[in-house]
């Protein structure tokens, strides 16, 4: 079995414990609008889970006119394991090329998150915490198909250093497949950004296979459609019509859509939310020890 949620991989104990409570899971989408960041998340979730922008509703600190942070939640069951996510859109990002403390908000709320779960955790009353802690952030970058932007490479490094950071080659349809390759070489050379590793070595070989592939896509390329298309030989799937035929949202041959979803909701959504409490949160809490020493 490769689906399924990942916690097959736990010891028994563990797994009982988790599935039963479910798991809260947020995951923020990050660049600039008009990338498809929407058109993603609902692909992903392939029932429509997102409100129209203007009603949903906005995290109340934000007062900068460029960012806004935009906080959906939705109940998703997976092969019977129940997960309360938590979507965070960043819109308006990037869109004031002249902004370059653009990034500013997002990096603040990651660590709003961080801080107020740290509070919570130093109060003697354990009540049930409030915990956006982001578990995952897909990092959208335009398929400009020549070099990264200056702008892209520092938001991804000091996201890395926070957050697991997924780095993603948007409306991977535009761009042929060969300037595709270059251009995720490209992302991939770019020095000192921390990505997210998912643990490859697995008990059984088709899993370890299977997270060898999937770290080989990164950085992944995605089309996103929330409309079904009819192919040339007459297959109804996700996907985008062009006049020479329709690109695949769930073809292997036409981008990584398939990989990212097992990485983020299938295979290894554990591992993020672990991964963001052992490593990322720990980091955020010894810092913040450091500093409050005098
Ligand atoms: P957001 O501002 O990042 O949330 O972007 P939207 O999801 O609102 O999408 C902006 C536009 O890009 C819409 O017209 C979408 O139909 C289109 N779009 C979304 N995903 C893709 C894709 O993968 N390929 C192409 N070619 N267009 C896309």
């Amino acid at each position: 079995p490769t689906s399924g949620i990942g916690i097959a991989d736990l010891p028994n104990q563990r797994h009982k414990i988790v599935a039963k409570r479910g798991t809260n899971f947020t995951l923020m989408v990050v660049g600039e609008s008009g990338l498809g960041k929407t058109t993603f998340i609902n692909t992903l979730f392939t029932t429509t889970i997102k409100e129209k922008k203007n009603q949903a509703k906005r995290h109340a600190k934000q007062t900068d006119k460029t960012v806004e942070i935009e906080i959906t939640k939705a109940e998703l069951e997976e092969k019977k394991f129940n997960v309360k996510l938590t979507v965070i859109d960043t819109p308006g990002f990037g869109d004031y090329v002249n902004n370059r403390d653009s990034w500013l908000p997002i990096v603040e709320f990651i660590d709003d998150q961080h801080e107020s779960y740290m509070r919570q955790e130093q109060q003697p009353l354990r009540k049930e915490k409030l915990d956006l802690r982001v578990h995952a952030c897909l990092y959208f970058i335009r398929p400009t198909g020549h070099t990264l932007k200056p702008l892209d490479i520092e938001i991804m490094k000091r996201l890395g250093s926070r957050v697991n950071l997924i780095p993603v080659i948007a409306k991977a349809d535009t761009l042929t497949p060969a300037d595709l390759e270059k251009f995720k070489r490209q992302v991939i050379a770019a020095q000192n950004i921390q990505v997210y590793q998912c643990p490859i070595e697995s008990d059984d070989e088709t899993s370890t296979k299977r997270n060898m592939n999937i770290m080989a896509a990164m950085p992944f390329a995605v089309i996103g459609s929330d409309q079904d298309v009819v192919t040339p030989d007459g297959r109804k799937v996700k996907g985008r019509q062009y006049s020479w035929g329709v690109a695949e949202v769930e073809n292997e041959d036409h981008c990584d859509f398939k990989k990212l979803r097992s990485l983020v909701i299938r295979t290894h959504m554990l591992d993020l939310v672990s991964t963001t409490e052992e490593i990322h949160y720990e980091n955020y809490r010894q810092s913040q020890m450091e500093t409050r020493k005098f």
